[in-house]
């Protein structure tokens, strides 16, 4: 009783508390998602620029939470990355998604998102290696998605993990390019086999000659190094217009179709094949 009274820290900052607690309980509810199956993958479709044809899906992670309905990931990853969660949660995610892929009639890509945590555990690239062989996945098939963050932590070791899948097969992208410090320096270190403009350049394309100027150039960028250039968060026919007239290689974003549950992908995939 004397602990939440007057004079504790509690009194004074109460912001802090309340954000404190609200992360333990969803770092609590999390962990009972995981054990109780709770989560769901999503799938997003990558798809050729100019000729609009289906390349493969980006798998994102769903929490529909019994009580507060669904939970962005916006939310729930931080409180995972933090917790140390994100081990069980990632590699559920690779399971589930080679899993799904692995089905599928064609041989398009799944592209699958690492946390920078993931990268801290010495035996990733064995992990990944195992599931895909128990999944039955064909490695040219996988494409694993990274953000500067990974590359920023210790070199030594992402460069050894990355060296190692990609002589497996796998293929490896360069997430939210264009919103960190040195994605150019990384590009030369390295073996990046596409980078993802961030949304926010696509979004102000049409707006902002800046932001046209920036997707240009980095469309030139993969050109010369020949590394695949992939445009996120496209949702107009205005921005798809220009990403098509500047060549750009790959689009994903709401207009070419939003992430949907495993159940809805083979009516996706068949109406590709008859399109
Ligand atoms: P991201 O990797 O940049 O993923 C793209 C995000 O943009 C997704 O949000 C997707 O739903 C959203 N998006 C796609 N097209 C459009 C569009 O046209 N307009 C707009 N406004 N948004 C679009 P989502 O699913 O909420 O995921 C947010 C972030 O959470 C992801 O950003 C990624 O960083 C993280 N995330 C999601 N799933 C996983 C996962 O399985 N593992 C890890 N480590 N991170 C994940
Ligand atoms: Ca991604
Ligand atoms: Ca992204
Ligand atoms: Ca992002």
């Amino acid at each position: 009783a004397k602990a939440a009274g007057r004079g504790t820290y509690r009194f004074f900052e109460p912001e802090m508390d309340t954000r404190l607690q609200e992360r333990r309980l969803l770092e609590r509810d999390l962990r009972q998602a995981l054990a109780e199956g709770q989560l769901e993958v999503h799938y997003q479709p990558l798809v050729e620029c100019n000729s609009e044809a289906l390349l493969g899906f980006e798998a994102l992670v769903r929490w529909r939470h019994p009580e507060r309905g669904q939970v962005p990931p916006s939310e729930f990853i931080p409180v995972a990355e933090e917790s140390g969660l994100i081990i069980q949660l990632g590699e559920w995610v690779m399971r589930t998604a080679c899993r799904e892929a692995a089905k599928w009639p064609g041989d398009q890509r799944i592209a699958i998102n690492l946390s920078p945590v993931q990268f801290r555990h010495a035996d990733l690239a064995h992990k990944i290696l195992t599931i895909v062989e128990q999944t039955g996945l064909a490695p040219e098939r996988l494409e694993l998605e990274i953000t500067e963050g990974v590359l920023i932590e210790d070199t030594e070791h992402t460069l050894a993990t990355l060296s190692l899948l990609k002589s497996a097969g796998i293929r490896v992208s360069l997430d939210d390019f264009g919103t960190g410090y040195s994605s150019l320096s990384y590009l030369q270190r390295f073996p990046f086999d596409k980078i993802k403009i961030d949304r926010s350049f696509v979004w102000e394309m049409g707006r902002n000659a800046d932001s046209m100027a920036i997707v240009r150039s980095v469309i030139a960028l993969g050109r010369s190094l020949r590394i695949t250039v992939i445009a996120e968060g496209v949702e107009t026919p205005e921005q798809l217009a220009l990403l098509q007239s500047e060549q750009c290689d790959q689009v994903q974003g709401f207009l070419l179709g939003r992430p949907v549950p495993a159940r809805d992908l083979t009516q996706l995939m068949t109406d590709a094949e008859t399109a």
